[in-house]
């Protein structure tokens, strides 16, 4: 009863590789093994089959990666440990932790520090290559020069971008797991994010027209100010990047039905665009870092590929929602929810 308790499946062998026990995660993950009956009957896995092989016979322990379960495969490491004395050897347990959350870690990691790493060796590249051409042919070229130098001030502009949001999305990461206690004025971030746009999109020479739109009169929140203003900055910059020159905000309160007979008033700020639109094959991996649905324009518009994972992780960290529709050729909208403190019984 004690083993059932151990959430890792766990089996326990003799030493003629006869199962003698098993506990409830065990049976779960591999079904109910005949007590007495081979290992090799329940777990059907020519490797750690070996492996246990080898550890009857050598008697000292080991561990073995393995792949178990058959709709979705998960990642698990399998200690074989045996007792050492002789006499005891017929007990052998095998101990299986899920390693598949620690590997996908890992993978994440460091497919993102390889991305992170060709996204800034690119502009580094170009730089260089304006650097030789302009000490080179260039150099007694006025028109030449003048356009190289615009070349590299916009790839040195790239690059800082693009580290301004590494810096910011390992920050919110750093935060992840702390829940935000500040009290805030939801639309005053809005209007914020909103007035600092206006100068770099004159700066860019780019006629946008935001309109804002609120209904209610709306509660403040608990939020992190700093965190929910990049929100509404990457959203109204994305929508401009890829609209049409003009950009809907609606900020509401919605109540959302939740279980326990319990409503709770949410804020939902809709951020509307009338452009070129996503197919629905991308959006689940849109927040993903570095995603981008075409490269070429997303580096056109001086995108760096890590707006929307910003926004998805600020979000989260809010315990709130972010929902993406979009209509090719007609647009797209971008609706975060955060929950207020509102909150009523309906019984
Ligand atoms: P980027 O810096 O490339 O804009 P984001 O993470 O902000 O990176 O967005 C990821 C990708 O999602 C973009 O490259 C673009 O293809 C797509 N995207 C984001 N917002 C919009 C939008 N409003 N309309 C159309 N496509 C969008």
């Amino acid at each position: 009863i004690l083993l059932n308790k151990i959430p890792m499946p766990l089996i326990q062998i003799n030493s003629d590789r006869k199962v003698v026990r098993q506990n409830s995660a065990a049976i779960e993950l591999l079904g109910e093994a005949s007590l007495g009956r081979d290992l090799v009957i329940t777990l059907r896995n020519p490797k750690v089959i070996k492996e246990v092989d080898r550890v009857i016979e050598t008697k000292t322990n080991s561990e073995i990666e393995v792949k178990l379960g058959e709709d979705v495969p998960r990642n698990y490491l399998c200690y074989i440990i045996c007792s050492e004395s002789k006499e005891n050897l017929n007990a052998i347990l095998l101990v299986f932790t899920d390693i598949t959350d620690l590997i996908k870690g890992e993978k994440i990691r460091s497919d993102f520090v390889a991305n992170a790493s060709h996204e800034i060796r690119t502009p580094l590249s170009v730089l260089l290559g304006c650097l030789e051409t302009l000490s080179g042919p260039a150099d007694s070229d006025k028109e030449a020069r003048e356009r190289f130098l615009k070349i590299a001030s916009d790839e040195t502009n790239r690059m800082i971008s693009l580290v301004d949001d590494l810096l910011s999305l390992s920050e919110i990461e750093v935060n992840q797991h702390l829940i935000p206690t500040e009290e805030t004025d939801i639309v005053l971030g809005i209007r914020r994010a909103i007035n600092g746009l206006k100068s770099h999109f004159t700066l860019q020479k780019k006629e946008i027209k935001i309109n804002l739109d609120v209904s209610n009169e709306l509660p403040t929140i608990i939020a992190d100010d700093a965190e929910l203003e990049l929100v509404w900055r990457n959203l109204i910059l994305n929508a401009a990047k890829y609209g049409d020159g003009k950009v809907d905000i609606s900020v509401k309160l919605e109540k959302e039905f939740l279980e326990g007979n319990k409503n709770i008033t949410l804020v939902r700020v809709d951020v509307v665009d009338y452009g070129c639109g996503i197919e629905k094959i991308h959006l689940p991996r849109l927040t993903e870092r570095f995603y981008r649905v075409d490269s070429d324009r997303s580096r056109k518009v001086g995108g760096t590929g890590l707006g929307l994972a910003i926004v998805k992780h600020v979000v989260t960290r809010h315990r709130g929602n972010l929902k993406i529709q979009s209509d090719v050729g007609k647009g797209s909208t971008f609706s975060v929810f955060l929950k207020t403190n509102i909150s009523s019984e309906t019984s």
